[in-house]
């Protein structure tokens, strides 16, 4: 787990460094464009996402330092451990109270959402939305969470102390990096284009991974709780866990080593505060006590029909439910 966040730490370093310093070309540009979005998507997939949930350490404090690493790329540790660690997390799949399934109206992800006539082509436009989910994190959903103290429509309880002076300390360090710093080299317009071209890239990837675990054909949705969710979820937790969520591509070691083990999110889910090197050790024996359970156990084999899956699962929540069910 060291070896590899120090190989993603040197990649982002050097992609940085040549993308801000030495870049003059629009070819070495575009390379080292694409280079550090790939790099700062695997460390949010390995190192502070890890670390938000416990598991980077066995060190408290240094699973605080680690999960900073999302304060400088522009999203507040704090806001994400509530949005995942208790709201995704422990609502799974319900609309409602898992802000992973909230497009704000713009993208239906769930049967009991409300259909508007322009989700018919939502299969095709959420791709080009699913861009921008970095630039709004980043610029406006922490600032909105923060001051109205709410995640979508629950409640969480505003920074205080530390995690106050930690948050604008993020705000600061990702302003430096990918502001402050870019315009001692280039123009305004250059920092701009530049910014927006690698967190379209950034914010693709990590959408794309994470609603691969979830909406797809095959994660199972529960109904929205008009009152308390935690008394509605028709499973107990860990059978929950496993039919809302779905691995894909367990067989590439790839895939394994760039996704921080969010292709196994099965794994994950059951075990968010295991270190997700492990996965690969634990899913067989996942899989086996599900069979033996009766609980339902989905994988796709590749990324690619995992990535297909989402695309149908948009396009069947593109259609009016009688359309659907018929
Ligand atoms: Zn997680």
């Amino acid at each position: 787990m060291y070896r590899k966040s120090l190989v993603i730490i040197a990649w982002m370093g050097v992609s940085y460094v040549g993308l801000v310093y030495f870049s003059t070309q629009w070819w070495q540009a575009a390379i080292c464009g694409v280079s550090l979005a790939l790099a700062a998507a695997g460390m949010s997939f390995n190192i502070p996402h890890d670390a938000s949930h416990g598991s980077y350490s066995t060190n408290p404090k240094l699973n605080r330092a680690f999960a900073f690493a999302f304060d400088m790329m522009g999203a507040s540790s704090y806001i994400w451990h509530w949005k995942h660690n208790v709201l995704h997390h422990g609502f799974t799949n319900i609309p409602g109270v898992d802000d992973d399934i909230n497009l704000a109206g713009i993208g239906r992800m769930a049967p009991t959402q409300k259909r508007y006539a322009f989700h018919r082509f939502q299969h095709y436009y959420l791709w080009v939305l699913y861009g921008l989910i970095t630039v709004k994190w980043q610029l406006a959903d922490d600032y909105i969470c923060l001051i109205r103290a709410r995640i979508g429509s629950a409640s969480i309880p505003r920074p205080k102390g530390a995690e106050i002076v930690l948050f604008v300390l993020g705000k600061l360090a990702w302003l430096t990096l990918f502001l402050v710093l870019p315009l001692t080299q280039h123009s305004i317009g250059v920092v701009i284009a530049g910014y927006l071209a690698v967190n379209i890239m950034l914010g693709t990837t990590v959408a794309v991974v994470f609603q691969m675990a979830h909406t797809v054909e095959e994660a199972d949705f529960v109904p929205p709780p008009p009152g308390a969710p935690e008394e509605r979820i028709k499973n107990e937790w860990a059978a929950h866990q496993v039919e809302t969520t779905v691995n894909f591509a367990q067989n590439s070691a790839l895939w394994t080593w760039y996704l921080g083990g969010l292709n196994y999110q099965i794994e994950h889910h059951l075990f968010p505060s295991v270190s997700h090197i492990h996965y690969p050790d634990l899913a067989p024996i996942v899989e086996k006590t599900c069979l033996e359970h009766g609980v339902s156990y989905s994988k796709h084999p590749t990324f690619r029909s995992a990535i297909a899956s989402h695309f149908r699962w948009l396009r069947e929540m593109s259609r009016p439910p009688e359309i659907a069910s018929a």
